[in-house]
């Protein structure tokens, strides 16, 4: 498809209307998934057995995505999986997304530097093999770092993830990503009934003492198992409230209008909370998110029933006009809200680990 069917919207950034959906939001966070690959099979994410195909495409191919997501106004990117720090050439992938902070108009237009808006780099991860690849990530130009953590304890540690010894090389992680300046370093914490609500505490202590922010997360029905039930989630006021056994909680203005966490300190004003509490108090309303699969599909939600795929579009030979158009299209559709624990909530199409967290 011919160059001179760019759309004008495509070539400049600046001049571009922002993309956004039917319903006004602004999307501006895009998360890729560049491998569905895991090496932790978490009791609340994975199924326990080995076997399944994964998916993955040459990381070229994700640029090329990512460079017309960045040219209609993704100011934010976050590299998931699977387990993102197990992709060959992420480093280099990295790299090139830092170069885009200045150079991202899809026709190839250079901008000057400073003139682009701010393209922000982050990364979650199990941490299992962030020790010696913090600063690698770090010099590649990764602004930002997450560590899933689901217990302080650690046979609880390996209990759930299904991996024997694994905090140490975890907890090595997270210093090491503290030192090399990857900050904040955020701990994520998927909090589920029956094996670590007990933790909650000592996540508290965990965040005075290392100077990170840790974000309890409520549970999702985004499980390969399909063991998700309401009793299972811990909820934003039972996290509240075995917080404050340990000192009032004190909370926090939001960062941004779209933050998906609520913000806590203690009265002392040591250690930093998050609650991320999408099943109790969705926030879907000022959801500014879209995500693409390690198989190239776009989805406009979690709980999407189908995905969109736009890596056919590259593979047939579309031009960027032609996947900024799809797009368009797709993201104008996001969905209005997720339905966890409605009577007509249907298990979205894809796990988690397939998705990209
Ligand atoms: N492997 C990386 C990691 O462990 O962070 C990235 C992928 S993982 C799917 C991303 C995040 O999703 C993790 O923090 C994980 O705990 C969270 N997660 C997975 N399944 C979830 C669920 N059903 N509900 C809520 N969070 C979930």
């Amino acid at each position: 498809m011919a160059a001179t069917t760019m759309d004008p919207d495509v070539r400049s950034p600046f001049a571009a209307p922002r993309l956004t959906d039917k319903h006004g939001r602004a999307i501006t966070d895009l998360r890729v998934s560049v491998t569905d690959r895991c090496n932790y099979k978490c009791v609340y994410c994975r199924t326990g057995t080995e076997g399944a195909q994964y998916s993955e495409l040459p990381i070229a191919d994700y640029l090329r995505m990512v460079r017309v997501f960045v040219s209609l106004g993704i100011e934010k990117i976050r590299l998931t999986g699977g387990e993102p720090l197990l992709r060959k050439g992420l480093i280099e992938m990295i790299a090139a997304l830092a170069e885009m902070r200045t150079a991202f108009a899809a026709d190839g237009t250079r901008l000057s530097p400073g003139m682009g808006q701010p393209l922000d780099i982050a990364l979650t991860t199990n941490g299992h093999l962030l020790e010696g690849l913090a600063q690698p990530l770090k010099g590649a130009g990764l602004d930002r770092i997450t560590v899933s953590m689901d217990a302080i304890d650690r046979e609880k540690f390996s209990r759930i993830t299904r991996v024997p010894d694994s905090f140490g090389r975890v907890l090595a992680g997270v210093r090491s990503a503290k030192r090399v300046g990857l900050n904040p370093v955020k701990i994520n914490c998927v909090l589920l009934r029956g094996f670590n609500e007990d933790q909650i505490v000592e996540f508290a202590k965990f965040s005075r003492e290392e100077g990170v922010i840790v974000r309890f997360i409520e549970f999702m029905p985004l499980e390969e198992d399909r063991v998700w039930t309401p009793e299972v989630v811990v909820r934003l006021e039972e996290i509240l409230a075995a917080l404050n056994t340990f000192q009032p909680v004190v909370p926090l203005a939001p960062n941004i209008a779209s933050e998906t966490a609520l913000r806590y300190t203690f009265q002392d004003g040591l250690g930093e909370i998050g609650i991320i509490a999408p099943v109790s108090h969705p926030f879907c309303g000022h959801c500014s998110r879209v995500r693409l699969t390690s198989d190239g599909k776009l989805r406009t939600c979690l709980f999407s029933q189908s995905d969109h795929d736009l890596y056919g579009v590259l593979r047939r030979g579309g031009d960027d006009a032609d996947l900024a158009e799809f797009i368009r299209r797709t993201v104008d559709r996001k969905e209005a809200r997720h339905h966890i624990g409605e009577p007509d909530f249907l298990k979205p199409s894809r796990s988690m680990v397939h998705i990209g967290g």
